[in-house]
Order: C-alpha cells, then sequence, then structure tokens
C-alpha cells in the first residue's frame, strides 16, 4: 500500500509540531517532577479542537481518520508523553461509545467529551485478569431498571478523575469472553471507592488507580454493548476499537523515540571529545542510522496499519506487528540516545531520563507485547 501524507495532513502535523514545540516542551519537566495532570495543556488541547479530532462532525468532533489524529499525537509525544495521552484517551471513549452506545447516550455524551468537559476511564484490568482479559470477576447484575456491579479494578489511567468509568463487567453466568460487557458508572456513584497508585516510574501526568465497586448502582441506558449483554460478545466487540489503541501505542513511542533521536542529533553537532565532534565519529555515526532505520520502519508499520483502519479493513496482525516493533523500537532508541549523552542524559535537567522511564510503559500498555506476539503466531500458524 503506497502511503503518503496528503496537503492537509502535513498542515496537522505541522500545526501540533509547533504547539508542541513552542507550548508543550519547556512544561514537560513539571508535570513529571510535580505528578500533577498537565491541566493547562488540555484547556488548549480543547480550544484547539485536538480531543475531537477523530470523532464524527455530527457530535461536535473534526471527523477525521486515525492517521491524521495519530499525527498529532506523535508531534506531541516528541516532547510529552503525559499530554500526547490526553489527546489519545479523549479520542478513544467517544470512539467507543460511538460504535457500541446508543444513539441517545452518543448524543448527550460525546460532544461533552469533545470539548474537555467529561473524561472517561477505561478499567478493564483487574488483580487476576490482566493478559487473560478475558477472566474478570466484576459482576453487572440486572435489578429493575438499574445494574449492581461488584468486584475490582486495577491500573485504571485517570480513575482518579474521570467522570466517568467504562467498566468491563461480566453480566451473565457464563465465563470466558461471552457475556462481558462495558458499562459507564459516574465517579461519584455511592460504593465505589478510587485509590491512587503509588511510586509510578513515568509518565507520571496521568495516575493509575485501583477502583472498587460494593453494590454500585447504575442505570440500565448506561450498558455500552450491542445486543443483550448478558449473552453478548461484548468483549470481542471492542477489541476491534482496540486495534487502533493498539497501534495507539506505537505512534506514541516513536513520537517519544523521535524526540529522544532529535535531541541526540543536535547535541552531537556541538560536542566534541578528543579533538572531533561526536557527529563526526564513525561509530556514533553508525548508530543514529541504525536508529533512524528502525525510527522509518516503526513510522511506516504504524501509519500502514492506522490507514487500513481508516480504510475500513482493519489489520489486527499489522496493529499487532506495528505495537511490538515501534515499542521495542523506542526503549532501544530513547536509551541509546541517553547514552550519547554521557552523564548529562542521567540527570533531569535534560529530558532523556524522562523519556527513558516514560516510553517503558507502552510496551505494557495496549496488550503487553508478549500478548501481541501470540497474537501474530496465531495469524502465522492459523491458530
Ligand atoms: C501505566 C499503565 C497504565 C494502564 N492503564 C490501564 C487502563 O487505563 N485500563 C486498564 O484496564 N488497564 C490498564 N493497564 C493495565 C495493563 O493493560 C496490564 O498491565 C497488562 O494488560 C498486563 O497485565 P498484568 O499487568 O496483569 O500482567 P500479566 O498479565 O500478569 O503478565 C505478566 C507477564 O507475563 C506475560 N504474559 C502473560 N500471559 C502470557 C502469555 N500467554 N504468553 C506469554 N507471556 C505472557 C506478560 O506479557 C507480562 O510480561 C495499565 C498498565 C500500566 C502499566
Amino acid at each position: 500500500m503506497h502511503f503518503e501524507l496528503n496537503p492537509q495532513q502535513v498542515e496537522l502535523r505541522d500545526a501540533a509540531r509547533k504547539l508542541a514545540q513552542e507550548v508543550f516542551k519547556d512544561k514537560a519537566a513539571r508535570w513529571d517532577r510535580e505528578e500533577i495532570f498537565p491541566e493547562e495543556n488540555k484547556k488548549l488541547l480543547c480550544e484547539l479542537g485536538y480531543t475531537g479530532l477523530s470523532v464524527d462532525p455530527q457530535y461536535g468532533g473534526a471527523g477525521l481518520g486515525l492517521v491524521d489524529t495519530y499525527l498529532v499525537i506523535e508531534e506531541i509525544a516528541k516532547v510529552d508523553l503525559a499530554t500526547a495521552l490526553i489527546v489519545h484517551e479523549q479520542n478513544v471513549s467517544p470512539r467507543i461509545i460511538a460504535t457500541y452506545g446508543p444513539e441517545a447516550m452518543r448524543a448527550k455524551l460525546i460532544p461533552k467529551f469533545v470539548s474537555g468537559e467529561l473524561e472517561c476511564s477505561i478499567a478493564w484490568t483487574e488483580p487476576q485478569a490482566g493478559s487473560d482479559a478475558a477472566n474478570i470477576s466484576t459482576t453487572a447484575v440486572r435489578e429493575g431498571d438499574e445494574y449492581v456491579i461488584n468486584g475490582q479494578k486495577v491500573f485504571t489511567t485517570y480513575g482518579d478523575r474521570a467522570h466517568l468509568h467504562l467498566v468491563y463487567a461480566r453480566f451473565g453466568p457464563s465465563k470466558g469472553a461471552r457475556g462481558v460487557g462495558t458499562i459507564l458508572v459516574p465517579k461519584d456513584s455511592p460504593g465505589l471507592t478510587v485509590r491512587k497508585l503509588p511510586y509510578k516510574m513515568g509518565v507520571r501526568g496521568a495516575s493509575e488507580n485501583e477502583l472498587f465497586f460494593d453494590n454500585v448502582r447504575v442505570p440500565a441506558e448506561n450498558v455500552v454493548t450491542l445486543g443483550d449483554p448478558q449473552n453478548s460478545k461484548g468483549f470481542v466487540a471492542p477489541l476491534t476499537v482496540y486495534n487502533a489503541t493498539r497501534v495507539g501505542m506505537g505512534v506514541m513511542a516513536l513520537g517519544v523515540a523521535e524526540g529522544a533521536f532529535e535531541l541526540a542529533r543536535d547535541y552531537m553537532k556541538v560536542r566534541s571529545q578528543f579533538g572531533q565532534l561526536l557527529s563526526e565519529m564513525q561509530g556514533l555515526r553508525w548508530l543514529m542510522a541504525d536508529m533512524w532505520i528502525e525510527i522509518e520502519a516503526a513510522r511506516s508499520l504504524c501509519y500502514r496499519a492506522l490507514a487500513a483502519i481508516d480504510a475500513g479493513k482493519p489489520d489486527p496482525c499489522l496493529s499487532s506487528v506495528a505495537k511490538v516493533q515501534a515499542t521495542e523500537m523506542a526503549l532501544k532508541t530513547t536509551l541509546q540516545c541517553q547514552q550519547m549523552f554521557g552523564g548529562y542524559g542521567y540527570f533531569g535537567l535534560l529530558p532523556l531520563e524522562r523519556m527513558v522511564r516514560d516510553v517503558r510503559m507502552l510496551t505494557i500498555t495496549g496488550g503487553t507485547n508478549q500478548t501481541q506476539k501470540n497474537a501474530i503466531a496465531n495469524h502465522i500458524f492459523g491458530s
């Protein structure tokens, strides 16, 4: 498949690049050091319409494709992954609701995601159900016009600030994927307790949380699942949406790697040792060339996977390949770029050590790289 950005996409990318470099870059260290959410960045992103890039215009969004959306996210990730994550998350939940929610819910909620008035966490992982995601035990039991939710979630990003939680729950007695659906739980629901997880390695401008549900009652109209959730393929269906989320992890990793690479390249042009610039040393030049090759490969894979989804032909295997290649590449690249700065790269006055910590998250989230390799192997062997 031939892939080339059109003039509108180039314009969109360049505008995001300008914003990232001129506004977000210098503030990025603060969110990490103080462990605070980049509130002012979110406000700006909402004003500029970045929080509704992939949302249908009938709900106030820009109606753009995933390629366009992630071009913006990539540019922001070059300087600040915590801020890039805001655009990513704010575009994901509306897509799930737009695909699986009833029209009344879409019309009521999605415009508020675009404006930033609402945020939604995705509460899927449980202590005993991480990679084995179909093994969740949180239950949603129908009582009259309500569902009663009991169970526990862990690692819920933005769980401490989201107005709504998209909770994966077991609606029926069956085991495995069948009977798993999703339901929106408002943050102030009686019986819901949220506890922030401490000592996080990176992306400290976003928090992960445990959620505890003790007989939490939610109106039945909050269900976000096609058909009868008791007997649904609720677990399987949203996975098509998660194809994009998965590649999104790859694109964010790509952005961080490119950001680190650009810093290293610029430093190598001014730092000399043994009477020679680093950029003139053959061993280091090849290191940079090798990194460039890997970055180019990741970019091609990620945008090919996103273009396939935009074209209505999602390729789950390609999405997994892109996610693994880009995130593994980014782990190596950020470390090697940090090395290029010698001792200076080890200190927080430069962003390298933050980039190394931040990017670590992306081999785990969106389905670990090991589970992606299982999916790729299943594709190779037919099961
Ligand atoms: C920063 C962060 C943010 C997150 N945000 C969210 C969120 O918003 N919402 C949410 O629901 N979850 C979230 N998660 C959870 C994340 O999705 C899980 O951590 C991930 O799915 C892995 O589950 P686990 O941690 O229980 O590891 P486990 O599943 O216990 O895996 C442990 C190790 O074994 C490997 N492994 C497991 N099974 C296999 C297998 N069959 N073959 C080979 N290797 C295997 C894994 O790859 C991993 O290396 C987040 C996690 C992190 C770190």
